[in-house]
């Protein structure tokens, strides 16, 4: 297609705005498909009756299926470094250094967090229900949700001497100080469950990871508020997919519609040219402006070659070729700068 240009930054945007479509359109597919597995998700109170149902359940295997019980350990707990009363089955300590880094390009300083200890302690725990039934919950690092609460939380600020903030200036980057946070799955707590529930040959109960590639899901919320957060994912992730395709759209657009106007032009160009021929051809018999003696008196003022043949009406001007009118990059007089209506061929008779 010739005039048919893509700008780089155009190129750069469409190609991001394509493959951020994909990506979350894929995104949105698979949280569409966890929103559908939850709502088929069978729920169990733990109970006596649960043994009954995965006994008569062939491969003693619940596939998916949502359970509800209170945290319990199996053997000893895990106590909090930093509030002794409060034990726990999962505990988590992160201690965050955040900064304030110099971003050249908007001026101004950013946050930038990085994690520089993460200590993460398991002990074996049960979901006990009603009556002293328990599942046994395995794997639980791998489970999505929020399954631990935070109960410690502390930042360490940093002091700087004068030394310091001029090292600050001259590399860009400020310490502000270190954040320190324990997590923690309590004993006690209610907790939700989504998962393979199978029962193993000495009877016990057991939630797990599912192996048809469901989400395993180990939530402190109840099952409506872990659904309704999937449900608001669905929804982000459509919203930013379908706003990536209208960038690109917009940006086809923006180069279709160059393209256009670069056709529109030429359309016009050409018409212009064939209605000059055509006047220039009535006029035949009379001899063209600008004989060869004065074709130095006569040139084009702006290709110093052609002999000047058209008049720029409204103004009345006659100081150009047809060509070097054609090639202006704004229809505008070239000696008075008025907008050119019309052109016609100069003759002399
Ligand atoms: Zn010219
Ligand atoms: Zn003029």
């Amino acid at each position: 297609m010739d005039g048919f240009s893509m700008r780089i930054p155009e190129a750069v945007c469409l190609g991001a705005s394509l493959t951020l479509s994909g990506i979350c359109f894929y995104l949105y597919r698979k949280s569409r498909t966890t929103v559908d597995k939850l709502d088929d998700a069978p729920h169990f109170p733990i109970d006596r009756n649960l043994n009954d149902i995965l006994k008569v359940t062939p491969g003693a295997c619940l596939q998916y299926v949502v359970i509800e019980g209170a945290v319990q350990p199996v053997g000893e707990t895990l106590v909090s470094h930093f509030h002794k009363e409060i034990t726990g089955v999962l505990q988590k300590y992160l201690l965050r250094q955040q900064r304030l880094v110099w971003n050249p390009f908007s001026r101004t300083w950013t946050d930038s967090e990085k994690i520089t200890l993460q200590r993460m302690n398991e002990v074996p725990f049960v979901l006990v229900g009603s009556d002293q039934t328990a599942v046994k919950v395995l794997c639980p690092v791998q489970a999505s949700g929020t399954h631990m609460e935070i109960i410690h939380e502390k930042f360490h600020q940093v002091n700087y001497s004068l030394g310091d903030i001029v090292g600050q200036y001259l590399t860009g980057e400020k310490l502000k100080g270190q954040l320190e946070t324990e997590e923690m799955l309590k004993v006690g707590k209610t907790l939700t469950g989504v998962g393979e529930l199978i029962m193993d040959t000495d009877g016990s109960l057991n939630l797990r990871p599912p192996s048809n590639s469901s989400h395993y899901f180990l939530s402190i919320m109840d099952f409506d508020t872990l659904k309704q957060e999937q449900k608001d994912m669905v929804l982000w992730w459509k919203m930013v997919a379908i706003a990536s395709v209208v960038v690109g759209a917009a940006v086809v657009f923006s180069v279709g519609w160059r393209y256009y106007k670069h056709l529109k032009h030429r359309r016009n160009l050409e018409q212009a040219r064939k209605e000059f021929e055509r006047l220039t051809a009535e006029a035949s018999g009379a001899p063209p402006a600008g004989a060869a003696d004065d074709l130095v008196e006569n040139a084009c003022i702006i290709c110093l070659s052609n002999q000047r043949n058209c008049i720029l009406l409204d103004c009345g001007h006659v100081c150009c070729c047809f060509s070097c009118y054609q090639s202006l990059p704004r229809h505008l007089c070239p000696i008075c700068r008025q907008d050119i209506r019309r052109v016609v061929p100069l003759y002399h008779v």
